[in-house]
C-alpha cells in the first residue's frame, strides 16, 4: 500500500531536519522551498537551511553547555543538521561554527538524493490545498507575507514582529595583525583542537568611550510601525546596548576577560572586541555580537575606529530584519499542530524558539511527530528532562500566560530543564565548592537527559541515520 506524503513548507534549517527526519521513518516528503523563485531579506542563495547570519551554532560541550546538550541529542536522533554541521566545522573554540557554504550544499544534497524527498521550488502562498493532509509548516522568521496573512486570519492572533540585527563581516587579509591578536577566551581548546579561534582587537578606556558616543551619535535605520515591539535579549543590536548603559558592551561581546594582548602582554584591554571565523578558506572573519541597525556609511566608519579595522574591508555590513513567531502556547497542542486545523503542524523560529540548533531541533520533533502519526505509531513527546524535551515544553506549554506578548522566542537554556541537587563531595570526598557544585549539576543534568533520550529513542544509544 502507497503512504501519501507529508507536505513540508519551507526548507530552511528546521524544514530541512523536519523532511530528512520524515524521509528517514519511511514515509514519502514533498518539500516546498520558494527560493529562488521568490527570496527574503535575508536569504541570497537558493540553497536549503543557509544560514542567514553568523556561522555559529554555538556551544558544543554537552557537560557544560544547554545548547551543546541539545547537540548531543540531536545527534542521537540522526540529525542531518549536526550531521552537516560537524562535517563542515571551522575553529571556533568550544564552539561549534561551520563554513556556511560548505554546510548548506551539504544539507541540499543530501535532501536532493533522499529517494523519498522530491523538491517543489514554489511559494505556499496560502493556506495548504484541503488533500495535503499531513503539513509542516517552517516558513521562519521571514515567512512569506500571503502566508503569514493566512496563518494570522486562521489563528486570529496577532503576528508578532520585531527586527533581528545581523552583524558585519570582515575580510582577512584587511585586519592589521600587528594590533589584533589569535587567541580563544581562556585559551580553551575547541573541537579541532585549536585553542586560538578568534582575532581580537583590543581597546583603551578613551578608544572604548569614543566608541560609545559614536555610537550612540551614528544615524540608525529608520523605525516603522510594527518595529515597536522588544528586542529578544540575545540579539540586541549593539547601539541598543550602549544605550543602556556606557559600560553594557564592556560586560557583553566587549568583555576583555580571559584574554592577553599578544603584543603588549603587560597591558590589559579595557575592552575586545572579537571576530570569529565564518568560512572554511578563513578569509571572512565575523565580528562576534556586533547585530547593529547604524546606517551603513556610519558603520564603516565608526567599525574603522576599532583597533586593528582601521583599514578593514567589509564583505557584508550588519543589517535588520523580521521575525514571525507564534503565540504558540495558546495555540498549538503538545505534538505542535495548530488547534484550530491540526492537520498543520509548526516548526522552527515560527514556533517562538530562537537560533538555528533549536530551529532544526523543533523540526526534528515535528518530523517525526507527523511520521508516526502517518504511519498509525504516534511518537511521544521526548521526556521533559531531555534538551528537546524543555524546548518543546517551552513552547507547547511551559510558559505561564502572561497577556499579549508575553510569549518570546527562546534559545535553549537550564531554566528549561528540571532542577537536580548537585552532590555535596567529591569522589575523592573534598567538599565541593559553589562553581564546582555548578558544574557537577550541569553533567549530572547533561547525563539524566542523555540516558532519558536514549530510552525515548527504544534503547538505541546511537543513531547512524545521518552518517
Ligand atoms: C536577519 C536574521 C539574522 C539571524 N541571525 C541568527 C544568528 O546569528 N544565529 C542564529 O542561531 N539564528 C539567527 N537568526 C534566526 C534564524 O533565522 C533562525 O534561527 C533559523 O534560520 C530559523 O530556522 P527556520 O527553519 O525556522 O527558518 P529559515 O531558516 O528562515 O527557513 C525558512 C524557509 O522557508 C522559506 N519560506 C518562507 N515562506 C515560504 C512560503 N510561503 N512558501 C515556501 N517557502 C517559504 C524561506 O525561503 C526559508 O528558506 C536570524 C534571523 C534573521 C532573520
Amino acid at each position: 500500500m502507497s503512504i501519501s506524503p507529508i507536505h513540508v513548507i519551507g526548507g530552511g534549517l528546521a524544514g530541512s531536519e523536519a523532511a530528512w527526519q520524515v524521509a528517514q521513518a519511511g514515509v514519502p516528503v514533498v518539500l516546498h522551498e520558494m527560493r529562488p523563485v521568490r527570496g527574503t531579506d535575508a536569504h541570497q542563495t537558493d540553497r536549503l537551511a543557509e544560514l542567514v547570519c553568523s556561522n555559529s551554532f554555538r556551544a558544543d560541550d554537552w557537560e557544560s553547555s544547554a545548547v551543546g546538550l541539545l547537540h548531543a541529542e540531536m545527534r542521537r536522533c540522526g540529525s542531518l543538521i549536526l550531521a552537516a554541521g560537524d562535517a563542515h566545522q571551522v575553529p571556533a573554540g568550544g564552539a561549534l561554527a561551520v563554513d556556511r557554504d560548505g554546510f548548506a550544499a551539504a544539507v541540499t544534497a543530501r535532501i536532493e538524493a533522499h529517494p523519498l524527498v522530491t523538491i517543489a521550488r514554489e511559494e505556499v502562498a496560502g493556506l495548504p490545498p484541503a488533500d495535503w493532509d499531513s503539513v509542516v509548516v517552517a516558513t521562519g522568521p521571514l515567512t512569506s507575507p500571503a502566508l503569514s496573512e493566512a496563518i494570522l486570519a486562521l489563528t486570529g492572533e496577532g503576528e508578532l514582529s520585531f527586527f533581528d540585527a545581523i552583524a558585519p563581516i570582515v575580510l582577512a587579509d584587511s585586519i592589521d595583525m600587528d594590533v589584533a591578536w589569535r587567541q580563544s577566551r581562556y585559551d580553551k581548546e575547541g573541537p579541532g583542537g585549536d585553542a586560538a579561534a578568534y582575532i581580537n582587537c583590543p581597546m583603551t578606556k578613551d578608544q572604548y568611550e569614543a566608541f560609545v558616543d559614536a555610537l550612540l551619535a551614528g544615524p540608525k535605520a529608520e523605525f516603522k510601525a510594527w518595529e515597536h515591539v522588544p528586542y529578544f535579549d540575545g540579539c540586541l543590536p549593539i547601539e541598543v546596548m550602549a544605550e543602556r548603559g556606557r559600560e553594557t558592551l564592556r560586560h557583553g561581546p566587549m568583555k576583555p576577560v580571559g584574554l592577553t594582548n599578544a603584543h603588549k602582554p603587560e597591558e590589559k584591554a579595557w575592552a575586545v572586541v572579537q571576530l570569529r571565523q565564518d568560512n572554511a578558506l578563513g578569509t571572512l572573519w565575523n565580528m562576534v555580537g556586533f547585530q547593529t541597525k547604524l546606517k551603513h556609511g556610519a558603520q564603516t566608519e565608526v567599525f574603522r575606529t576599532i583597533p586593528g579595522l582601521e583599514k578593514a574591508v567589509f564583505a557584508r555590513l550588519g543589517g535588520l530584519h523580521r521575525n514571525t513567531f507564534l503565540n504558540s502556547p495558546k495555540l498549538l497542542d503538545a505534538s505542535l499542530r495548530l488547534k484550530a486545523d491540526p492537520r498543520l503542524r509548526f516548526a522552527g523560529q515560527i514556533t517562538g524558539v530562537e537560533g538555528y540548533v533549536e530551529s532544526a531541533a523543533v523540526g526534528l520533533l515535528a518530523g517525526r511527530f507527523a511520521a508516526g502519526e502517518r504511519l498509525g505509531r504516534p511518537c511521544a513527546a521526548p521526556p521533559s528532562t531531555t534538551a528537546l524535551g524543555a524546548l518543546l515544553g517551552h513552547i507547547t506549554g511551559g510558559h505561564l500566560d502572561g497577556g499579549k506578548g508575553s510569549f518570546q522566542p527562546m534559545n535553549i537554556n537550564y531554566g528549561l530543564l528540571p532542577a537536580i541537587a548537585p552532590p555535596k563531595r567529591a569522589d575523592d570526598g573534598r567538599r565541593l565548592g559553589s562553581k564546582e557544585k555548578g558544574r557537577a549539576k550541569k553533567r549530572l543534568v547533561g547525563e539524566r537527559a542523555l540516558a532519558d533520550i536514549a530510552a525515548w529513542l527504544g534503547g538505541a544509544d546511537v543513531l547512524e541515520a545521518a552518517e
